[in-house]
């Protein structure tokens, strides 16, 4: 038997979950945020056409969307965990931050390796290397598709977003 009351079990299972699901997010924060790290850093040495990459517009933009969707994600990873530890059910808030925070550690990674250009290829440098783990985290603790299944269910059970 799972748990001390008989017909519970479930829901602990499901309550097991959202904290995994948790921590993927938290997982995918800390890959993204060594990959904008180590960008910022690559972008601000390397030189081509006289200056440094990040004055190029198209390389500074990048490094600009990888730190909005960074801080959101971090926002909406904190926002699910301070949920989850007022001991509340946080199927639908644990599904959007672990959905997003991997989509976001897929996109931040990806731009990491574009900033890098051939070196981004390279295993010389760490971000060909969070660019492979970034897919764990879309895959792993229940796919993104399944994450959305969770949030468009809630979001039914729930009668929409803020109700
Ligand atoms: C590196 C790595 C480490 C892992 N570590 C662990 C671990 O420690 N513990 C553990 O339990 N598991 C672990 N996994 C397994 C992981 O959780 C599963 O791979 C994942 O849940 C997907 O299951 P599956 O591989 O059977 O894919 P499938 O279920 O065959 O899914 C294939 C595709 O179909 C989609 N799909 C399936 N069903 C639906 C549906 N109902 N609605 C919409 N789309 C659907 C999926 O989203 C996916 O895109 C790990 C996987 C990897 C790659």
């Amino acid at each position: 038997m799972l748990g001390e009351t008989e017909g519970e079990g479930f829901g602990h299972m499901m309550g097991g979950l959202e904290t995994g699901r948790l921590q993927v997010a938290a997982r995918a924060l800390g890959v993204g945020r060594a990959a904008l790290e180590d960008a910022l850093a690559y972008a601000q040495e390397r030189e081509s056409f006289g200056r440094p990459i990040w004055q190029h517009q198209s390389i500074g933009n990048y490094l600009a969307d990888m730190a909005t969707s960074l801080t959101a994600a971090r926002q909406l990873t904190l926002h699910a965990a301070r949920e989850a530890e007022a001991g509340r059910r946080v199927d639908m808030e644990a599904g959007m931050a672990k959905l997003f925070a991997s989509e976001t550690a897929m996109q931040i990674t990806l731009n990491a390796v574009r900033i890098h250009g051939g070196y981004g290829y390279s295993t010389e440098f760490d971000v060909e290397r969070y660019y492979r783990d970034a897919p764990l985290m879309i895959v792993g603790e229940g796919t993104n598709e399944i994450q959305r299944n969770v949030i468009a269910s809630q979001l039914v059970k729930r009668g929409g977003l803020d109700a």
